[in-house]
């Protein structure tokens, strides 16, 4: 079967991954001329399912009306002129509810879980080598207030079936040392055991030759301006290099899969949220930690990949921009020095930014579509390193005739 992926990040080389080893003749749409250059270039690098909460939660529109009011703010929203962001916010804000959020992160919770086993099978299985640190990830609170909320807010994660462990200061940096030099500034954690963290571009760099190795061919500085359909069947996609056709087609285009859907009548709800990442080099001299997590208090990520530390922050609401200045990184690297004094090389920063793909629910979208042979892997938000395999197995195993091994609810266009 001919499938082309439209695609290169994370999701569409995984995607291609799976289809191959299925027996399709799979090609994959890039418009970079290398895979992993857009939103799977330099995230938080967490396999993270102790952080599968749903963004919609009773206590966003509070955080989103302060932001209006606030610099500095880990959730900016800027009022742009952009109906599609007002569109989405207002599908966003009926999500709010509690048992909404409930709903929605108890699937986030299900998708993790199965996703995080996939990638670790794909990994065994191929070998890989992406950096990856498996001794679990901790959620670090500032405060006894935000502690206790954390503390009563992880028995959703709980109740879904994964390990967490309430641990104190001392405790807290008995299992990361380089906090000892945080001073008292730490109250707490959660510590999820599971979790993991790894580069997800060298993760996809390293599924890209494995692709090669199965037959995959990509075509790069290729970009996608239309998909063409006649009645329920698309027959082609209309690039900057001529017209492809195959028998079947998976968009997995991250941010830009409702630009490109809606050319065949998709209104999808997905909007581009941007978040900022600091890489910084690791010598002898620093004192890094070796386990991520996430400092819940001003929602800033880290991660070690070898000699390199990461962290990243923020969620703005501004459109396809991706251009950053020195000052948005001014509160992410207040806390990050906070946490780590002495953590890595503060003085050469190598600064990025990118789109997370969100849907109002936070749960993606995959598998079919109202047209036959059209197929949905998009919409990863937040999670899109840990949901790579599960989200890219479903939608293999639902184009080739098996039937997923999770519960579907809630993660289909329906
Ligand atoms: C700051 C930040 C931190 C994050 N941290 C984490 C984390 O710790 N853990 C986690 O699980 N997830 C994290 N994420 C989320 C994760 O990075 C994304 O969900 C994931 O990378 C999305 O992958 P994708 O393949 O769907 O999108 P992309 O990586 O953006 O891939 C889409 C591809 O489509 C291509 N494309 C788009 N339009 C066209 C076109 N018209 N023609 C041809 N090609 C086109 C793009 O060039 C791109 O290569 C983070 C995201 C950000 C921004």
């Amino acid at each position: 079967m001919k499938t082309i992926v439209l695609g290169g990040g994370i999701i569409g080389v995984t995607t291609a991954y799976f289809l191959a080893k299925g027996g399709d003749d799979v090609t994959v749409v890039e418009r970079h001329s290398s895979v992993a250059m857009d939103t799977s270039f330099a995230n938080a690098g967490l396999v993270a399912p102790g952080h599968s909460y749903t963004w919609a939660s009773p206590s966003a529109p509070g955080v989103l009306i302060r932001s209006l009011f606030r610099d500095g703010e880990a959730l900016r929203l800027k009022l742009i002129p952009d109906w599609r962001m007002y569109a989405w916010g207002l599908r966003f804000l009926r999500n709010c509810t509690a048992a909404r959020a409930q709903r929605n992160t108890s699937r986030k919770v299900r998708l993790s879980l199965y996703s995080q086993s996939q990638l670790q099978a794909v990994t065994r299985e191929e070998k890989l080598d992406y950096s990856r640190i498996s001794k679990g990830l901790l959620y670090l609170f500032r405060d006894q207030a935000a502690f206790d909320r954390g503390v009563r807010n992880s028995t959703i994660l709980t109740d879904n079936g994964l390990p967490l462990e309430v641990l104190d200061r001392q405790t807290t940096i008995g299992k990361e040392p380089a906090l000892a030099a945080s001073g008292e500034t730490l109250v707490g954690s959660i510590y999820c055991p599971t979790d993991e963290t790894g580069d997800a571009h060298a993760f996809t760099k390293a599924i890209y030759d494995r692709c090669i190795g199965l037959g995959v061919k990509f075509l790069f500085d290729t970009a996608i301006k239309q998909v063409v359909a006649s009645g329920d069947t698309v027959e082609s996609v209309d690039t900057s290099k001529g017209c492809l056709a195959a028998q079947r087609f998976v968009i997995a285009l991250g941010p830009y899969t409702p630009v490109v859907a809606r050319t065949i009548g998709y209104n999808l709800p997905i909007y581009p949220v941007k978040g900022y990442s600091m890489t910084l080099p690791i010598a002898k001299e620093h004192e890094a930690p070796e386990i991520g997590g996430i400092d819940e208090n001003n929602l800033i990520a880290w991660a070690r990949f070898g000699d390199r530390l990461r962290f990243t922050a923020t969620a703005e609401f501004a459109g396809f921009d991706t251009r950053h200045s020195q000052s948005d990184f001014a509160p992410m690297i207040k806390a990050a020095r906070e946490l780590y004094p002495n953590g890595a090389d503060f003085t050469q920063p190598s600064y990025w930014a990118g789109l997370r793909p969100m849907t109002a629910t936070g749960t993606p979208i995959l598998g079919r579509s109202r047209h036959s042979n059209l197929f949905f892997n998009a919409g990863h938000g937040h999670l899109g390193w840990t949901w790579s395999c599960g989200t890219s197995r479903i939608v293999a195993d639902i184009m080739q005739g098996r039937r997923p091994e999770i519960d579907m609810s809630g993660l289909t266009i329906g």
